[in-house]
């Protein structure tokens, strides 16, 4: 119900007040067996038990309610979020006191309905000061900052409830200015004061300060309560300040706040920031009862160190000890799948989730899209984007990256669209998703629009990384001068990435001067070279100049830079296996190169012929199909072939490397011969490769 339809209601009713309290005097006489006293001890006794309709029958029966019993009833309807029934009760109460005036008041704020709380407030005989706060308040929860302030300044006399209460408001908007100066004006700040001025400059990127103020406090001998212990071992953690936290500690103990599930879970989260999960582990060892929250810190701890496995196990500790998750929980938990890219084990997670409820909460669901994409599944990706309610800004991100990175660049454009039409305002990382998606799909067109489409946006908003995606744009489109020219023209200074982008397209096209020219702008930047050298050897190797790529060896050695040695891995059943170049440690090698030795001869038959220019090394050519028959990614897929069991299945591997072009055509060759699709993972993006062809249309 509006405000305005409140108000509106709230007239009407005032007109027929008098004729309810003819017919309740009816009903009074005819029950003439209820005192005042029992009827009175009957509507607390339902109160208590919110029971608040059975309370009103029985205050509907006294011809003259008593202003207490008014009262409560009002502020259990509230509470309730029935509005108009807590209108009904004022209006018809014989008589109002201040209290019940205040309670109606805050009612309507605590249903969001401002204008008539507004409308009360200038037609209540007496205000008090706290009619006046509770008005400020609720002009802050509308969002009606200017409107609070010239209350506060109206208000005839403030307590220190008042300046918390406009304190408190300033911080929620951010304005940290405006409230540290009313702190200091403040005649006599109580705990309220401190704790809400520690816990605002914290909130707002000031830790420092807030510590600070903290000492100031202890100073002034203001007794602390466990609200500022959480909230100063929260500025230790975010500051962060190990020595000052391990204090804190001290007095928490001390003070016997220790076991408030607040303060040992901002402890945990504590010495999780200064990385040392293992004393979180303590603390949360040493509670006697251990909650939802307790746990989830220790939980975000162990993920937030990179100890993933270990954020599973307490996961699985919570769900056996009949601790239900909540939204953070599933959060930090499904990050951690995705680090590990424990697909299934996600998969286990959301199936909770969904029993949970929580399975289209935002929060959850965007971790979900995230966890589902990064771990090669689009499809169930998209399908918890679809399912997320109230989707915000991050679940659009999310589903564009996603579908960038699956090379699939026609979704990444039409979520795009049905943001815009929704109205939904995209930020940086959208382009850089959408931009992303136009390199990986070769769309030159669509990402010279886009670009045009952010200058005339606002060209401020254009940083390095979207200028070092257009340059990928036209670079793999083989514009490779006109993405030179581009580069030239930058507004601001290029970074290697950008370079590197050119780099990698003139690798892509056997360009070698220009690569040479990239490579020169990179090293006079002197970041880091390592991938400069890499890429010029491998463009000279495919170029057959043997001497030259024994020249960029020379070079990486006298740098000291060692060229990444390739791996590739699977993740099957939570366990990941990992394979270089060449590899014969794996306990199941011998299937392996089995699985090899079969892929080999299919392959033959079906007339393949490798392309030994992706062996990179001046050796004899037989070897050379040898070495490439060794790269990590196909032992890797052979794994993968040999070790899941369920026939027709997705086989994900990951590598750490480009998939080399050799390996990209063998892939789509195996999907024939195993009837399977395969995805692989390179640092860009994803292949699926099916059916003989991949995702990518041979263009990454
Ligand atoms: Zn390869
Ligand atoms: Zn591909």
């Amino acid at each position: 119900m509006t405000s305005r339809a409140i108000s509106r209601r709230l007239s009407v009713l005032r007109l027929s007040s008098q004729v309810f309290r003819v017919q309740s005097h009816k009903t009074f006489s005819a029950s003439v067996d209820s005192t005042h006293s029992c009827r009175k001890a009957l509507i607390l006794h339902h109160l208590r038990d919110n029971r608040i309709d059975e309370a009103r029958e029985i205050l509907s029966r006294d011809p003259s309610p008593d202003v207490n019993l008014c009262t409560m009833m009002i502020s259990a309807y509230a509470r309730s979020n029935r509005l108009v029934d807590a209108l009904k009760v004022f209006d018809q109460m014989p008589m109002r006191d201040v209290v019940s005036w205040n309670s109606m008041i805050n009612g309507c704020v605590e249903c969001g309905a401002l204008d008539t709380a507004m409308t009360l407030f200038d037609e209540m005989p007496e205000r008090t000061v706290v009619s006046w706060t509770t008005m400020v308040n609720g002009c802050f929860r509308s969002g009606r900052v200017a409107e609070a302030e010239r209350l506060f300044h109206q208000m005839p006399r403030r307590d220190t409830a008042a300046w918390n209460a406009m304190i408190h408001g300033y911080l929620q908007f951010g304005k940290v200015d405006d409230a540290f100066k009313l702190f200091t004006l403040i005649p006599c700040p109580n705990v309220v004061s401190w704790t809400s001025m520690i816990g605002g400059l914290d909130q707002n990127g000031n830790s420092g300060g807030a510590l600070v103020l903290f000492r100031k406090m202890m100073d002034s001998r203001v007794k602390p309560t466990s609200r500022t212990f959480a909230c100063v071992i929260t500025a230790c953690a975010n500051a962060p300040s190990f020595h000052l936290g391990v204090q804190v500690h001290g007095f928490i103990v001390k003070l016997g706040f220790f076991f408030e599930e607040y303060v040992s879970a901002s402890l945990i989260t504590f010495y999780a920031n200064c990385k040392r999960v293992e004393d979180s582990r303590k603390v949360l060892d040493e509670k006697v009862h251990v909650n939802v929250a307790v746990w989830t810190a220790l939980l975000s701890g162990y993920s937030l160190n990179r100890k993933h496995e270990d954020a599973l196990s307490v996961f699985s500790v919570m769900l056996k000890a009949d601790i239900l998750p909540n939204q953070s929980t599933f959060t930090s938990t499904l990050n951690s799948c995705t680090a590990l890219e424990a697909l299934d084990r996600g998969k286990e997670i959301h199936g909770v989730a969904i029993k949970l409820g929580l399975g289209s909460d935002v929060f959850v669901g965007n971790s979900l899209v995230v966890m589902y994409s990064e771990c090669g599944n689009m499809h169930d990706a998209a399908s918890a984007f679809t399912g997320v309610s109230g989707k915000n800004i991050v679940s659009w991100n999310s589903a564009i990256v996603g579908y960038a990175q699956h090379g699939n660049g026609r979704w990444a454009l039409e979520i795009f669209c049905r943001m815009v039409r929704l109205n939904v305002e995209p930020d940086e990382i959208t382009f850089t998703g959408l931009l992303s998606a136009c390199s990986h799909c070769g769309y030159l067109e669509k990402g010279r629009k886009l670009f045009e489409y952010m200058s005339r946006r606002n060209p401020v908003d254009i940083k390095l990384q979207h200028y070092t995606c257009m340059v990928d744009i036209l670079g793999r489109s083989g514009k490779l001068k006109e993405a030179e020219e581009f580069i030239e023209s930058m507004p601001v200074k290029p970074n290697e990435m950008v370079w590197l982008a050119l780099l990698g397209a003139c690798r892509m096209h056997s360009d070698i001067d220009r690569a040479e020219r990239a490579a020169e702008a990179i090293l006079e930047l002197e970041a880091n070279t390592s991938a400069v050298y890499v890429l010029l050897s491998n463009i000279y190797a495919s170029a057959r100049r043997w001497s030259d790529v024994s020249r960029m060896r020379g070079k990486m050695r006298q740098s000291g830079i060692r060229k990444r040695p390739g791996k590739s891995w699977v993740v099957m059943k939570g366990e990941k296996h990992e394979f270089c170049t060449g590899d014969r440690t794996h306990p199941m090698t011998d299937k392996i190169h089995e699985k090899i030795e079969f892929l080999r001869r299919k392959l033959r038959e079906m007339g393949y012929e490798p392309d030994k220019r992706y062996a990179l090394h001046d050796v004899e050519e037989e070897q050379k199909e040898e070495m490439l028959w060794n790269h990590s990614e196909r032992l890797a897929i052979a794994f993968g072939l040999v070790s899941s069991r369920v026939e027709g299945s997705t086989i994900t591997v990951m590598k750490n490397l480009r998939v080399c072009g050799d390996c990209h055509s063998v892939t789509k060759l195996i999907s024939i011969v195993v009837g399977r699709e395969i995805v692989v993972r390179d640092t860009t993006r994803f292949h699926h490769f099916k059916d003989g062809v991949c995702s990518c249309g041979d263009y990454w």
